[in-house]
């Protein structure tokens, strides 16, 4: 039987986590928990928290802390969650978040953390070049030249510009990762539980780095 696994991902926006998450989710028979996955699905709902967050995403913001935790809270407590683990991707994000989330987990802690480290310079061009279906979340880079509308190979939804992936909106997402998400790293670090990944290559080359470092991870824990 293949064990399950309890992850977090770092990394910058457009560092490649989604796509990263994704494998890993079907590598360790996981469920990938994205909170700007579980945002986006509120505001298609419609929901009061949709509505909320929807107005500090598409500027770029932070939704808060409390509320963050909340959903990643009850999220957690799911069975299936509880019985084979998760990757998490987007949460933590500010260190009150993370320190609730030890709390969350002192029973089944996370095996490691995995920072995906991709300069600021790159994930600017990679930024605004992706576009994502509005469906299923697949990624697509765009080189501006492609016939309208664009439609998603795996699911035949519409494939957009994320309104969040506007200049104003990328700039200041990656000012709050610098101020409030950066600090993860050391906060991690200091615990033992980080490993950081060089994510300027391949997307299956980033796939076997963390694939080793999951692996070593465990080897020193069972050790
Ligand atoms: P990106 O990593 O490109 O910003 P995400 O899909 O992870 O994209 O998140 C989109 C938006 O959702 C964030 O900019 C933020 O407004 C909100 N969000 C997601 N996760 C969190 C979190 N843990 N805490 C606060 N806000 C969050
Ligand atoms: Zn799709």
């Amino acid at each position: 039987m293949i064990p399950g696994a309890r992850l977090i991902l770092l990394g910058r926006q457009g560092a490649g986590k989604g796509t990263q998450c994704v494998r890993l989710s079907r590598q360790f028979v996981v469920p990938h928990i994205s909170t700007g996955d579980m945002l986006r699905a509120a505001q298609r709902e419609g929901s009061e928290l949709g509505k909320m967050a929807k107005l500090v995403m598409d500027d770029g913001g932070l939704v808060g802390d409390e509320i963050m935790v909340g959903l990643i809270r009850e999220r957690l407590g799911q069975s299936d969650a509880m019985g084979r683990g998760y990757i998490l991707d987007g949460f933590p994000r500010t260190v009150p978040q993370a320190i609730a989330l030890d709390e969350i987990t002192t029973d089944l802690p996370i095996d490691v953390v995995i920072d995906v480290d991709v300069p600021r310079e790159i994930v600017l061009n990679r930024l605004s070049a992706r576009r994502v279906c509005r469906d299923c979340g697949t990624n697509y880079v765009s080189s501006g030249i492609e016939r309208l509308p664009w439609i998603c190979e795996v699911c035949g939804g519409d494939v957009v510009r994320r309104d969040d992936d506007t200049p104003e909106a990328i700039m200041h997402r990656l000012d709050l990762y610098d101020e409030l998400t950066a600090p993860l790293i050391d906060f991690y670090q200091s615990t033992g539980r980080l490993c950081i990944i060089d994510g300027v290559a391949s997307a299956d080359e980033v796939s076997r780095r963390i694939t080793a470092a999951v692996e070593e991870a465990r080897q020193n824990r069972n050790r």
